[in-house]
């Protein structure tokens, strides 16, 4: 009999812990695969996504917990230090050399800390790699934890969190912030806030409506220095007093195990080929640290399965083949999802019939209601957006883009939300067909969840537990229990004792 492939797996995270997950799924008595995962936080695969929500209050550490998002709890604490690719061993920080045939690196991202004087002056204090009093990162538990400290301090003396940083993790952050009483002013040197998703006209209306939730901004201008205990010095001159703060500077593949040990790594990760395979045949990458579509669970997750069949050798032919790219912003008050690319080299193509094949443009502009709508297409296929404000159409869209379906031709009912019944509908009952992805993060349709129903899944919890919908980022919580009553409504066998195992026709 074959001896089982020994993979050695490096990070606890999110990935890391879904790889594991899947493996065992596919090979419950490791058979064919014995897998070691080495993480350096003390406990793995817990849900980072949903760190926010810590600060918030809105959710405590036992919802994080790994097997709420589909992962065993992996308590490892080990970092590992060195890869030995011609002996093929990896060797950890207490002084252990363990050997591989395959390694899978699933090392994820850091935060990447700005050459701020101030930032790293004083004690050690934490993951992020700012040390300076009052300064954290949010990445891990550890810093959510600190952070909330910083801030519950903050509020006990009326004091303000700096938040730097106007992307979509310092958006969600500062909001989460304001959501547990703290005054919060976020500074980022664009003109307009998540200038990497949005045109400016949609980032002024999303500053608008931040602003109405709490979220003050300070815009256009650069942070020079932290002083502890005064606040951020800014560009302009100016010292915005504050008595932490939050560092959401954006986050950089942890490539250094990789390029030591001579792989080959891009801008945007370790290089990867679609098997997920790196420059090494015996090496594979997945997840943040990756250059395939990093810095979304969604595609990390998708790779981990996609890996997972390739090592058992359920299918020896798996490949990832990428994941549409989208972007929703988890900020209570707002509804924001940002597609694909929105930017075309020529903003002044808005309301310009397209010539010879370049991208059509259309823009909805309500600032006053803060709904902001801005479509881009090439021929008849959905390439970008921006939709701020208008649920019902980024519910439709949203199915157009995952499938590469055409745009029907009344473009305007489509960015009202009003052009695809039956097919778009945006609720979760009849109106919307099988294929619709429900649960974005593990690529969930509604078709599967329909399938866990005649399963005998009869609860929304038991949906969840039978496919893994709403164990990611939570944002499809609300359409699993209005699926699930649906179901309940108008499915004749859910009324019966015994689950069905078939779904009728
Ligand atoms: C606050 C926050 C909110 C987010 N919200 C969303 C969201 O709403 N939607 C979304 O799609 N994505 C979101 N993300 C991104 C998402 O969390 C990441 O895409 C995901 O965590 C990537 O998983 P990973 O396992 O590749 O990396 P990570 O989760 O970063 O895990 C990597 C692990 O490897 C360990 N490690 C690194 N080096 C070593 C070593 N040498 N030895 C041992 N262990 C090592 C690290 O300690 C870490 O535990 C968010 C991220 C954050 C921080």
């Amino acid at each position: 009999m074959n001896r089982a492939l020994n993979v050695v797996v490096v990070g606890n995270g999110m990935v890391g812990a879904r790889l594991h997950e899947e493996t065992l799924r596919r090979d419950p008595t490791s058979r064919r695969v014995r897998m070691t995962v080495l993480g350096a936080e003390p406990v793995g695969g817990y849900n980072r996504v949903l760190l926010p929500g810590l600060l918030s209050g809105s959710l405590t550490e036992a919802d994080l917990a790994p097997e709420r998002c589909g992962a065993s709890p992996l308590a490892t604490g080990t970092t590992v230090v060195g890869i030995d690719r011609a002996a093929r061993t990896v060797a950890t920080a207490d002084g252990r050399q363990l050997p591989y045939d395959r390694l899978v690196l699933a090392t994820g991202a850091r935060t990447a800390v700005p050459p701020l004087p101030g930032l790293r002056e004083d004690g050690a204090d934490g993951d992020s790699g700012a040390s300076a009093r009052g300064v954290t990162a949010l990445r891990t538990l550890a810093d959510a934890r600190r952070l909330r400290r910083l801030a519950d301090r903050a509020r006990a003396v009326g004091a303000r969190i700096a938040v730097l940083g106007g992307g979509v993790l310092g958006l969600e952050a500062a909001r989460a912030l304001v959501a547990r009483g703290v005054a919060v002013t976020v500074v980022h040197p664009a003109p307009h806030v998540m200038d990497r998703q949005l045109d400016a006209p949609a980032g002024r209306v999303l500053g608008r409506a931040l602003h109405r939730t709490g979220v003050e901004q300070r815009l256009g201008v650069t942070a020079v220095r932290w002083e502890p205990g005064k606040g951020l010095h800014l560009d302009d001159g100016s010292v915005l007093p504050a008595a932490g703060l939050l560092l959401c500077t954006g986050a950089r593949a942890d490539t250094a195990l990789a390029e030591e040990c001579g792989l080959d790594v891009g801008p945007a990760g370790i290089a990867v080929d679609d098997t997920l395979t790196t420059s090494d045949p015996d090496i594979h990458a997945l997840g943040d640290c990756a250059d395939a579509e990093p810095g979304l669970i969604q595609p990390g997750w998708e790779q981990a399965g996609v890996l997972a069949a390739r090592l058992t050798g359920e299918d020896p032919y798996a490949r990832y083949l990428g994941t549409p790219r989208v972007t929703r912003l988890k900020a209570a008050g707002i509804e924001l999802a940002c597609l694909g690319d929105p930017f075309v080299t020529d903003d002044g193509l808005a309301g310009h019939a397209p010539a010879d094949g370049g991208p059509e443009v259309l823009r909805l502009e309500d600032p006053t209601r803060e709904r902001y709508a801005k479509l881009v297409l090439h021929g008849d296929r959905v390439t970008g957006a921006i939709l701020l404000g208008v649920p019902d159409a980024a519910a439709g869209l949203v199915q157009l883009y995952d499938k590469g379906a055409p745009a029907p031709s009344d473009r305007l009912a489509l960015m009202l939300g009003r052009a695809l019944p039956p097919e778009g509908g945006g609720e979760t009952g009849e109106a919307l067909p099988d294929h619709a992805m429900v649960c974005r993060c593990n690529s969930v349709t509604k078709g599967a969840l329909r399938s866990a129903w005649y399963d005998g899944a009869r609860s929304a919890r038991e949906l969840a537990d039978a496919t893994r919908a709403t164990t990611g980022c939570g944002g499809c919580r609300g359409a699993v229990e209005k699926l699930a009553a649906w179901l309940a409504e108008t499915d004749p066998l859910s009324s019966r004792d015994t689950p069905a195992t078939t779904a009728p026709r």
